[in-house]
């Protein structure tokens, strides 16, 4: 048979792969040297031990007559479902609106999947990559055109230090699909209440469907800014929201995310998207795993969420730590506030030549700006996941070699 025409478009292969290759080939001329990554968004900490036990105990249980259990839900556990939406939304959303699953990315994948391929679709740039590459695999994004770095059928929103990494939302009016991420991978940035109803009014008034994603909310510790976009006034009619345990809880390999999808939330025809998720669901996923929703209903007691803030306030403080070395030797930064990620400038540059540089000089991994759409061309992210003596390191290597 013939390759699908789509997955032919994707560009250069996916980001971090292309880095791997790189690190790789650095190591294959330089075998001595102690790479230390501060590229991908991996976490690195051990689970604490509340979750341990709860992971522990859920899988004995599946040992037993009277613990077994096979195929659960499709929408996930009930009692999960509403302790998400009582600890995390304060009640804002329903436990019925939760679909927990295997993870935030996956979840993309099936509202891309939900939504087809004859929808048009605005991101933020630069962006998580999987919003623009599965969406060029289902076919809604036309061809790529290498003059603009663009595809042709999608609606690039340049966030930059000069809009304050807010986008004109002029440029998305007549968008079927808005993907929103706040706090922002890459930039670290993150949108204010008064942005997010700007962002709510366009939506309504242009009738698109905003894909939230929080995936880094519990990373935000300014009361001020909203941890979801369910705490804006009109939000329940025109968005949705993914997120996931991945990053507060360091659940990236153990896997759980969930998408919240408001009884409001229709098409223009009046159909209810909920609807249409929960048939997508039921048709394509099978439910995340009994155990993990088991550890997660744990992770939201008052002990897991105390382990929680401390996982999180680890890495901010590898965060502040990374933050102030790029300050210190002059490099223009971004984030790393109440966000993992810090956004560094670096003027008149190619974000793979200074990728390069570090690499060689301070055999620091980055991840390149580049690889996250054209407006991240002259930027680099650095990553606060990490185990602290390797920041430090890091750190100490920068500093020498940047400054
Ligand atoms: N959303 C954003 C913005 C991310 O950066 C990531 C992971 O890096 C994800 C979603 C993926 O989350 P999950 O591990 O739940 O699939």
């Amino acid at each position: 048979m013939e390759r699908n025409k789509n997955i032919a478009k994707l560009r250069e292969g996916y980001l971090f792969p292309e880095i791997n290759r790189r690190k790789r080939k650095f190591l294959e001329n330089n075998p001595n040297a102690k790479i230390i990554s501060l590229g991908i968004g991996n976490t690195t900490e051990p689970l604490k031990k509340h979750i341990t036990k709860a992971l522990v105990e859920a899988s004995t249980d599946l040992g037993t007559v009277e613990g077994y259990s096979g195929y659960g839900d499709e929408q996930g556990l009930t009692a999960l479902r509403d302790r998400i939406a009582e600890k995390l939304y304060g009640g804002i959303v329903s436990g019925e609106e939760v679909f927990t699953s295997d993870g935030a990315k996956c979840d993309i994948g099936r509202l891309q999947v939900m939504f087809g391929n004859d929808v048009s679709v605005a991101v933020q740039d630069p962006s998580y990559p999987v919003y623009v590459d599965g969406s060029v695999i289902i076919g809604a994004t036309g061809e790529f055109d290498d003059s603009k770095k663009q595809f042709g059928k999608m609606t690039y929103l340049p966030c930059t230090p000069e809009n304050g990494f807010f986008p004109d939302l002029e440029r998305c009016k007549k968008t079927d699909v808005i993907y929103f991420c706040s706090p922002n991978n890459p930039t670290g940035a993150v949108s204010t209440k008064k942005q997010l109803k700007e962002l709510i009014d366009c939506a309504r008034d242009n009738k698109s469907i905003i894909v939230y994603d929080a995936a880094y909310a519990e990373y935000i510790t300014d009361k001020k800014l909203p941890k979801t976009i369910f705490e804006i006034e009109g939000a329940r009619d025109v968005a949705l929201e993914v997120n996931s345990f991945s990053k507060p809880l360091g659940f990236t390999g153990v896997r759980l995310g969930w998408t919240v999808v408001p009884n409001e939330l229709t098409y223009d025809g009046g159909e209810k998207v909920i609807d249409d998720w929960n048939r997508v669901t039921c048709t394509i996923f099978n439910g995340a795993s009994n155990i993990v929703q088991k550890a997660a209903l744990s992770a939201l007691d008052d002990a897991g969420l105390d382990e929680m803030r401390k996982t999180v306030g680890f890495y901010m403080e590898n965060a502040a730590i990374i933050r102030k070395t790029l300050k210190d030797v002059g490099v223009e930064v971004y984030g790393g506030d109440n966000a993992p990620y810090i956004w560094a400038r670096f003027p008149g540059r190619k974000s793979w030549d200074v990728f390069e540089e570090i690499l060689e000089t301070a055999n620091v991994v980055t991840t390149p700006g580049s690889g996250f759409g054209p407006a991240g061309e002259g930027f680099l992210r650095f990553s606060s996941f990490g185990h602290r003596k390797d920041i430090i390191e890091a750190c100490e290597r920068l500093e020498k070699n940047l400054g």
